[in-house]
């Protein structure tokens, strides 16, 4: 007959024993109860002794049963310790059964660690914490947001929800609070992307009078200071943390999000085999052929993985083809040319038989991303980006704009401002393109952290850049444009992604985790949570409150 038991909550286990003389009081009790009950036992804690443990943590002691008392049966079966491998949705349904476990339980232990001493590191420099709306307004040009209508006496206006808290930091900063901070909860509607969540945590701060240096100096000392001690065995700290400017990110590495610890960098496919490459191609303008070397992943790239990678690559509207040649079957030459001496390669590059060249052509930006793609996922062979490990890097001078279909848009955001040598250009309209914007990201391991900029503090400037370059409607931002010509002071800011941090930090780096391990109640990719149900219908009687009317199927064709 059992006499032990153990004893379990949020800070570990230990183990009791029913004495002898109360052992026919309790047997029979201890003997049907089910895993997961919730038990209060009076007892005496003993020392093992000879009985000790050395294995558990609290194997020194026993808890000697004196009094016990079941306070609330589970049942006989849980739903998530019944299925090891239960599917995603039966997780998020049970979340919290989710956070019996230890691994959740460090992982939002670890959050509220860091949030607390990034927290500290603010107050301690004098940064104030301040709370700005979630019914707020909408911004021009950024992600989607969601909108919440508003009652009588507005009916039909609505607030949105907002992508993040940028415009009342910076009427902050007009104010005269020079140091802001707020751990903030932002909201896009971009349920479509993966890992992403339809709300979120950044850290986001902003300061007045201020450089990108200082902004990116004070970011490396507040990542410092909340690192947990847990972690110190890697060394991540070479201060200041590596810079990167933006073309050469892209040059290198076909992204603004390098993950360093992958060593490839892509250089130019030799003249013979680009001039090869270009006699395919009908647009010659803007052709590069472009390649690298992956090292031992040649066994990986199987028929049927490269054609998983072409379908994941092709949807994306710039893809470029590509193809990958592996020494021992002579493989992505066979395809367009074959006469071409792969052994000029082979020697010239010191290519071995368990290696890829992946190579790409075509037109230039789009070469470039595709072979920013398989960097990662030719790495993920050989599992790179799951190592253990921290590499930060600075992406400097990223271009203000880019063209897309016809039109400009930020990198960043609007209310940045352009680096002071550009300012004539942009005023005058000259070479958009090219104008370097003061917009620095910090990315760790290949995922983008946090982004901050310095902004435009000249309210005809701000105007200019929304009404002139972007072409965007500026009637919503009149109020904004006014507080920055009541004597704004220059002012620039940072807002770090909580989540993603976090995330990496309880996975020592392995990128392939997901940002809703980190979140307690997170929702599914289509924006549900299937804990609460949520998105639900309208409570009775509030559709009417805000004047609306669900449109379904053939009505709504009806209304068009
Ligand atoms: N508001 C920006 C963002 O959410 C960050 C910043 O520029 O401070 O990305």
């Amino acid at each position: 007959m059992n006499r032990f038991l153990v004893l379990r909550d949020a800070y570990g286990s230990v183990q009791a024993i029913l004495p002898d003389s109360k052992r026919h009081q309790f047997e029979e009790m201890i003997k049907s109860l089910n895993y997961e009950s919730v038990l209060r036992i009076r007892g005496v804690v003993r020392n093992r002794g000879k009985a000790r443990n050395p294995k558990i943590k609290t194997g020194d002691i026993e808890l000697e049963i004196d009094d016990l008392e079941v306070i609330n049966e589970a049942p006989p079966v849980l739903p998530l310790l019944s299925d090891q491998n239960a599917l995603e949705q039966t997780k998020l349904k049970y979340r919290y059964l989710e956070f019996r476990s230890e691994d959740m339980q460090q992982k939002f232990r670890l959050r509220a660690q860091v949030t607390s001493r990034l927290r500290h590191f603010f107050e301690k420099l004098g940064f104030v914490e301040i709370e700005t709306p979630t019914l707020s307004q909408w911004t021009p040009g950024g992600a989607a947001e969601f909108l919440v209508p508003a009652a009588k006496p507005n009916l039909g206006r609505f607030y949105t929800l907002p992508q993040s808290p940028q415009l009342y930091k910076q009427l902050l900063m007009c104010g005269g609070i020079d140091r802001y901070f707020q751990i903030a909860r932002c909201y896009r509607d971009e349920a479509t992307k993966s890992d992403r969540q339809p709300e979120f945590t950044q850290v986001d701060f902003e300061l007045s009078f201020t450089s990108k240096e200082k902004v990116m100096h004070l970011v490396e000392e507040l990542i410092k200071t909340a690192w947990p001690e847990s972690l110190n065995e890697y060394e991540i700290f070479s201060s200041p943390f590596q810079r990167m400017k933006y073309e050469q990110a892209m040059n290198d590495y076909g992204t603004d999000k390098p993950d360093l610890r992958i060593p490839w960098k892509f250089e130019n496919c030799p003249e013979k085999m680009a001039s090869v490459l270009k006699t395919g191609v009908e647009e010659k303008e803007n052709f590069s052929a472009r390649m690298f070397i992956a090292k031992g992943t040649g066994r990986h790239c199987t028929e049927e993985q490269m054609s998983v990678w072409k379908k994941l690559i092709e949807i994306n509207p710039h893809a470029q083809p590509f193809d990958i040649f592996i020494p021992p079957n002579q493989t992505g030459f066979n395809n367009w040319d074959s006469d071409f001496d792969t052994n000029e390669l082979v020697t010239k590059y010191d290519i071995g038989p368990d290696d890829a060249v992946v190579f790409c052509w075509g037109e230039t930006d789009g070469v470039q991303r595709t072979l920013g793609f398989l960097r990662n996922y030719l790495a993920d062979t050989i599992d790179l980006r799951k190592k253990s490990g921290f590499k930060f890097v600075w992406i400097v001078d990223f271009p203000f704009f880019e063209k897309k279909q016809g039109n400009f848009e930020c990198l960043h955001h609007p209310f940045t401002a352009p680096i002071k040598e550009d300012e004539i250009r942009l005023w005058k309209m000259e070479g958009l393109e090219n104008i370097i914007a003061q917009h620095y990201d910090l990315v760790l391991n290949g995922i983008e952290l946090g982004g901050g900029t310095i902004r435009i503090h000249d309210p005809k400037l701000q105007r200019h850049v929304f009404e002139k370059v972007l072409k965007l409607p500026t009637k919503h931002l009149e109020p904004f444009f006014e507080a920055l010509s009541y004597g704004a002071p220059p002012h620039g800011g940072f807002a770090l992604g909580l989540d993603r941090f976090i995330a990496l930090l309880s996975q020592q780096g392995n990128v392939h985790t997901s940002i809703r391990d980190v979140i307690a109640f997170p929702k599914t990719k289509d924006g549900k949570c299937f804990l609460m149900n949520t998105p639900n219908e309208a409570p009775p009687g509030t559709l009417e409150r805000y004047g609306l009317q669900i449109v379904k199927g053939d009505e709504k064709q009806n209304l068009v």
